[in-house]
């Protein structure tokens, strides 16, 4: 398989064709420059070298936390909300302008089919900062009647103020996006920012500050620093002069963060794993279901926090549930992200690969039935066929655990309230997709099923306008909407004693 690496900025027709192909480097107060030393960032459809990248030390970190504590008591302080909001704006527009470029980069780097980041990951980040760019200047306070204070009459009212400096840590799976719903709401909120990008997938996230800086930014607020989770990650987390952290990631990583985080009371949002339940009850339209729940196991190779892993169906429609998705998964085609037939591309590592196929083993040892995939399917790179276990109990690991592959499980009900014990039945929360065309049936599962985000007949509707975020071990917190700026803001409550 040959993958087609050959990108430039130029690509975008912007550009000169001398410029480097990918930024590697740290972005630290408004300044590019190299760390001591690099990590190799892998292609993970060929396993081969991709780019060297910076690889920041706990020096660099402290480098950057001081150039986004500077910026936040400088010019940055006092630039109104309308000035935020045109940044904002701007960088959606370079997003745009980079738009093709930035889709090949999240493809190159992530193994993904190109035509995904085009059509969710680059569109929905430019949204995310067009949305945020609307809300800058509309960060309000209240006025709140009170009884009075020694015995003279008050006015209170509040102000909501950025939290500070804000260290955000992402993940590799869709890094682009996921960077924006931390920096939109945090920029537009006047925030400033050090973020730390996956050791896996940085590039895209390293080419969105050069278009930070492009738009104009003043330099300090946003600085970059790529690097290890161990190093750069902690470093970050554990520094007394960042107020918050804002963690997208593993539930593993993110206990960790919150019990670091407490030494220096950080705020912190965690973004954590999901086991998403598909319920697909027998009056729904079971083409619509099967699809759905298709797109729900196998987009982004099921490298999804939101992936619908858990498939539960009606006893009365569980066998044309099994062979529609047994279907659907022996059609994905496996390959070349480049590829424009491709549908399922590779996982992230070999770690990844060696997990998910160790989950694979582990699900025919607990008993389930195979009925589609079961093998890595390529000789090169890190790729696992799209895999489905029917008649898997819902304790089984399988059935329990993040697998974070193209894998489903799918699980018979026979009541209502069965569905729903099953679904609850966990210890993740992030999100629940239910199928019906009853919309009593809708409502009550909606209502009692314990998760961020439900979606009736469909699977990831997300727009930045909605708050995300998870339940249990999915995570605290939210981001997005009007929680995302509720989120990056601390309230002050001001007094007049009159
Ligand atoms: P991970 O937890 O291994 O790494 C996430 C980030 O944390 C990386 O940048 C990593 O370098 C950093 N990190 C690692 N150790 C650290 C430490 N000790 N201190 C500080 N930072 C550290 O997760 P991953 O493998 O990159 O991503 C997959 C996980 O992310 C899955 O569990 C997935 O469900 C979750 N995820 C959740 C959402 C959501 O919105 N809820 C979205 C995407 C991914």
């Amino acid at each position: 398989m040959t993958i087609d690496s050959n990108i430039s900025r130029t690509d975008s027709e912007h550009g000169s064709s001398d410029e480097p192909v990918f930024t590697t480097g740290l972005l630290i107060n408004g300044i590019w420059r190299q760390a001591d030393s690099t990590f190799t960032d892998l292609n993970p459809a060929t396993g081969q070298p991709l780019a060297e990248v910076s690889d920041g030390s706990a020096a660099d970190i402290d480098e950057a936390v001081a150039a986004a504590r500077a910026a936040l008591n400088g010019e940055w302080k006092t630039t109104p909300g309308a000035v935020r909001g045109q940044l904002l704006n701007r960088i959606a527009d370079l997003i745009e302008r980079d738009g093709a470029y930035l889709a090949r980069l999240e493809a190159l780097d992530i193994g993904k089919p190109l035509a995904q980041p085009g059509m969710l990951d680059v569109p929905n980040a430019a949204a995310t900062f067009r949305h945020f760019a609307g809300w800058a200047d509309k960060v309000q306070g209240t006025t709140i009647p009170t009884g009075g204070a020694m015995g003279r009459p008050t006015l209170s009212y509040t102000v909501r103020e950025p939290v500070g400096v804000i260290g955000a840590i992402v993940p590799w799976n869709t890094p682009l996006m996921i960077a924006a719903w931390k920096i939109a709401p945090a920029l537009a909120t006047g925030n400033t920012m050090v973020v730390k990008p996956a050791e896996d997938a940085p590039l895209s996230i390293l080419h969105l500050a050069t278009l930070i800086v492009e738009a104009g930014v003043p330099a300090g607020v946003f600085n970059v620093v790529p690097g290890s989770g161990r190093v750069a990650g902690a470093s970050l987390v554990e520094h007394p002069d960042v107020d918050k952290i804002s963690f997208t990631g593993s539930p593993e990583v993110g206990r960790h963060i919150q019990i670091s985080a407490a030494q220096t009371f950080k705020r912190v949002t965690l973004e954590l794993g999901g086991k998403t339940p598909q319920i697909i009850f027998a009056d729904a339209n079971l083409d619509a279901a099967i699809g759905g729940s298709a797109m729900g196991l196998f987009f982004n190779q099921g490298e999804v926090c939101a992936a619908g892993t858990r498939i539960l169906a009606h006893r009365s429609v569980y066998e044309q549930v099994v062979d529609g998705l047994a279907g659907a998964a022996t059609a994905q085609v496996l390959g070349d992200p480049f590829d424009g037939a491709t549908t399922v591309g590779a996982l992230i590592n070999e770690k990844q690969q060696k997990s998910v196929q160790a989950y694979i083993e582990k699900g025919k040892a607990e008993g389930a039935r195979l009925v589609a995939g079961g093998e890595t399917g390529k000789s090169e790179g890190f790729f696992v066929r799209p895999t489905i276990f029917a008649d898997v109990d819902n304790s089984m690991a399988i059935a329990q655990e993040e697998i974070f592959g193209p894998v489903g499980v799918v699980i018979p009900f026979d009541t209502e309230e069965e569905a729903i014990r099953i679904a609850n039945a966990t210890p993740y929360g992030l999100a629940a997709s239910i199928w019906t065309s009853d919309v009593s049936i809708a409502h009550r599962v909606a209502a009692e099923v314990r998760a961020g985000a439900v979606w009736i007949n469909g699977w990831a509707a997300i727009d930045p306008a909605l708050p995300w975020g998870g339940m249990k071990t999915s995570g605290i917190g939210r981001e997005l909407g009007y929680a995302g700026i509720l989120a990056n803001t601390e309230e002050k409550v001001i007094t007049v004693v009159m």
